[in-house]
């Protein structure tokens, strides 16, 4: 699972962009699904054709996970070089501040704040991006309006299975997506299984929903980072990194379907898979628009608990994406 992940993290992605990490998730999961195609919008979809020939009780089921990761757009260039931009998706500036960042052209630089700036009244606006530049000309021969740049990814083994970098949201849950599909590649399965790496997640959970659309799952599992309570001064909840796999049972955008979550949470208990439940009071994934799509479909979502979310240092645990990667299985084998 930590080389998967890796690999995964060290391509940057940003949403509107997922080319590159499409390529290298494309490579990885064809050989372990019976077809796999890119939709209009970019999702990357692979499929594991169920065994049984009776239409009525075989399901379609989707599992989705996003390839795409927050950053900035540049917007405009300085006399002195330096390089304005726009946030893409939900940063959190205090924590990009002073990062170094990286283009998908491959120019590196450093995110700051303008001289003086205060944490407080922090806005895009108020940031740039130093390439090193002398002046605009020199600026301009390496970066061009509307190119994009990430935080510089990364990804380093701690304490026990704990690793910290990014994008750790949501590279961990393609990774439990690739490492499900190795599981599943010779074991026999009634019922279709659609891999879906959404695209544009960040932005408002954009690819997910055509997604849907096309493929009009009977059941879906959405696998994403969620927050926890587990850090000093956290707002209690229950959600700690290295319980288990979480089981979400809602979120601001989604109330999951009750079969799902009663399903999950018995095939846990009956298997001995470390699990926890999940409310979170904030946030949302693909999950809603996945539910939402077409006639609607049964969804759920396992999420992988993650301290420091959309920071340069996102810290979780190998073992609950293991947890994850068990319990989906035998989520799958019981319908
Ligand atoms: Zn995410």
């Amino acid at each position: 699972m930590y080389n998967t992940l890796k690999t995964l993290c060290l391509i940057p992605s940003i949403s509107g962009r997922e080319e590159r990490i499409r390529e290298k998730i494309k490579e990885m999961i064809s050989p372990l699904a019976d077809e796999c195609y890119t939709d209009n919008l970019g999702n990357l979809i692979a499929v594991k054709r169920g065994n049984t020939k009776d239409s009525d009780s075989k399901k379609k089921i989707m599992l989705c996970a996003h390839m795409d990761e927050i950053g900035f757009i540049v917007t405009y260039i300085e006399e002195k070089g330096f390089i304005r931009v726009s946030t893409v998706g939900g940063i959190n500036l205090v924590a990009s501040s002073c990062s170094q960042v990286i283009s998908e052209r491959g120019v590196k630089g450093v995110l700051v704040p303008e001289s003086g700036v205060k944490a407080a009244d922090f806005s895009a606006d108020k940031f740039v991006i130093d390439i090193g530049a002398k002046s605009r000309k020199e600026a301009e021969r390496r970066v061009k309006i509307g190119d994009f740049f990430v935080v510089n990814p990364s990804l380093a083994r701690l304490c026990g299975s704990r690793v910290c970098g990014r994008p750790i949201d949501d590279r961990i849950g393609c990774a439990v997506m690739i490492k499900l599909a190795e599981s599943l590649k010779d074991k026999p399965c009634a019922h279709d299984i659609y891999y879906a790496f959404s695209v544009q997640e960040e932005v408002g959970c954009r690819g997910a929903k055509p997604a849907a659309f096309g493929i009009s799952p009977d059941y879906a599992l959405v696998y994403d980072v969620a927050g926890t309570g587990d850090t000093l001064g956290a707002k209690p909840m229950e959600c700690a990194v290295g319980h288990g796999a979480a089981i979400k049972i809602k979120d601001s955008s989604v109330i999951c379907h009750s079969e799902v979550v009663d399903r999950l949470r018995s095939v846990a208990e009956e298997k001995g898979i470390p699990h926890q439940l999940e409310i979170l009071t904030y946030g949302g994934t693909d999950t809603s628009s996945i539910q939402m799509s077409g006639f609607g479909c049964r969804a759920g979502a396992l999420s992988i608990p993650t301290r420091y979310i959309h920071s340069s240092v996102e810290m979780a645990d190998i073992a609950d994406a293991e947890a994850c990667v068990a319990l989906s299985e035998a989520f799958i084998e019981s319908i």
